[in-house]
């Protein structure tokens, strides 16, 4: 554990809907806004901490202020006849059951888990589904721990806020990982276990120990990367640098680099100003210290981050202190959309000015790119064929491995914001993964599979007893 910076709070305070009123920040705004957070909040899950609106959020530029609406609910994130009605029936009505009926009817209508992933990720033994566990791409497994299914602040825009509204028929997290192991034990050709929430690292280290320590066994020697998804590095630094256990969660990932896996964070960056506290520089710092890699990654957002100097600010200063930049995302379809959504031309726009502005350690980033049903499509550019406009396309990932990296046209649409919206070119009517049926293959010979060295190799080791066995 290390002193964290002066200015930055030391003890982790949340605020909530409730107790959002106690902060000396609620006085500083106006009627309207502590109203739209007290209605819009009972659709869309509401939390912040102190370290976020004391270092992040600058108070004299609010409502417009990036992390502001990054993390205060506001009206405009509901039709304004759902706000009005919902507004009555909070501040006036009171009615519980008539606010629980009409906030239910807003989210179903939200699309609360889009790109299938409730419906076609989720894995199944004995035609049993495990919950918790999400497979869509070949080589990685989602994990959801139930006790990492909250964060230190929630983002307005998250795609995953079903997990943190109560609705548990549209939730999935896993109490303990042993359904975990043993379904990786069948399935040799996942090399990465991606562990993920709501925010894994709001648990202790010893509760994240108990979920990664089985994935350093002997028998899961194919898995190769443990990765964690977190916005922690953000919006709380401190977590790797003053928390009482921060020591503790350097020794572990130290423990699973030692073991010869990758230990991945995926930090989850939406802004220049979260890379710029002292404390925030630390944390990225001491996470690399270890061995651990961090890499960058987050969506574009209109009203928050629709801003390629930012971007390119966040990318410089991630590359200086060790970090890689990864992926930009264009904003999901789920949620209060209408509100976040950019035109994916605009997109494509940002992420290009983005892009020239850096080096060429920090071009390692891909985007702007769609999480979409089929897998994750990049915006690679706008071209004229034959005068005719049209969006170049390409899958990075996909359900399919057998589409990633064939390039594909649709055809230019300046309003178009997700990939539906899209049609195919050269008056096809469907895509190519269209015409496919969306199948996917995650078959992989198991010699493609490469053992891990678990310990340093000996003087005396030969070096053939550390060459892949299966090959
Ligand atoms: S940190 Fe991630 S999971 Fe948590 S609210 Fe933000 S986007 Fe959602």
């Amino acid at each position: 554990m290390t002193q964290p910076d002066a200015a930055a709070p030391a003890k982790f305070k949340p605020y909530t809907r409730q107790t959002i009123v106690n902060a000396r920040q609620w006085q500083w705004m106006s009627p309207e806004l502590q109203e739209a957070v007290q209605v819009v909040s009972h659709v869309l899950p509401f939390r912040t901490n102190q370290y976020v609106m004391d270092q992040l959020i600058d108070w004299s530029n609010i409502p417009d202020d990036p992390i502001y609406r990054l993390t205060f609910p506001h009206r405009d994130m509901l039709p304004a006849a759902e706000y009005e009605q919902l507004r009555d029936l909070v501040l006036h009505k009171k009615d519980e059951g008539a606010i629980n009926a009409l906030v239910h009817r807003i989210r179903m209508r939200m699309n609360p888990h889009p790109a299938g992933q409730l419906t076609h990720n989720v894995p199944r033994v004995n035609d049993a589904p495990l919950r918790g566990l999400q497979h869509k791409y070949k080589e990685t497994v989602l994990f959801f721990p139930s006790s990492g299914q909250t964060c230190h602040a929630y983002c307005t825009f998250c795609f995953r806020w079903p997990q943190f509204v109560g609705m548990d028929d549209l939730k999935f997290d896993a109490r303990e990982c042993s359904e975990l192991v043993a379904y990786l034990k069948t399935h040799p050709d996942v090399t990465d276990v991606l562990i993920t929430g709501g925010d894994p690292m709001i648990m202790n280290t010893r509760s994240l120990t108990e979920f990664i320590e089985p994935l350093l066994a002997p028998e899961l020697a194919h898995i190769q990367n443990i990765r964690i998804g977190t916005k922690s590095v953000a919006y709380w630094p401190q977590r790797y640098v003053s928390d009482k256990d921060a020591d503790d969660l350097l020794r572990l990932f130290e423990k699973v680099v030692a073991s010869g896996k990758n230990m991945a964070i995926m930090g989850h960056y939406n802004h220049a100003v979260e890379l710029r506290s002292p404390v925030a520089q630390q944390a990225v710092k001491r996470i690399v210290g270890t061995g651990a890699t961090l890499r960058m990654q987050g969506p574009l957002i209109r009203h928050i981050n629709e801003d390629p100097d930012s971007w390119a600010e966040l990318w410089t200063t991630g590359v200086r202190l060790g970090a890689i930049p990864y992926y930009m995302f264009v904003e999901r379809d789920t949620g209060p959309r209408d509100y976040f959504a950019l035109p994916l031309a605009r997109a494509h726009e940002v992420f290009q000015q983005a892009y020239q502005q850096v080096s060429g350690l920090a071009r390692t980033v891909r985007g702007p790119s769609m999480s979409a049903f089929p897998g994750k499509v990049v915006i690679d550019g706008v071209v004229q064929v034959n005068g005719e406009k049209l969006f170049a396309l390409q899958f990075l990932q996909a359900r399919n491995p057998d589409w990633v990296r064939k390039p594909f046209f649709a055809k230019y649409d300046p309003q178009a914001t997700w990939l539906d919206h899209l049609k195919p070119a050269f008056g096809r009517q469907k895509f190519f993964f269209e015409e496919e049926g969306g199948k996917a293959d995650f078959h992989l010979p198991a010699g493609r599979v490469i053992p891990i060295a678990s310990t340093p190799r000996q003087h005396n080791q030969r070096a053939s007893d550390t060459q892949p066995t299966a090959a």
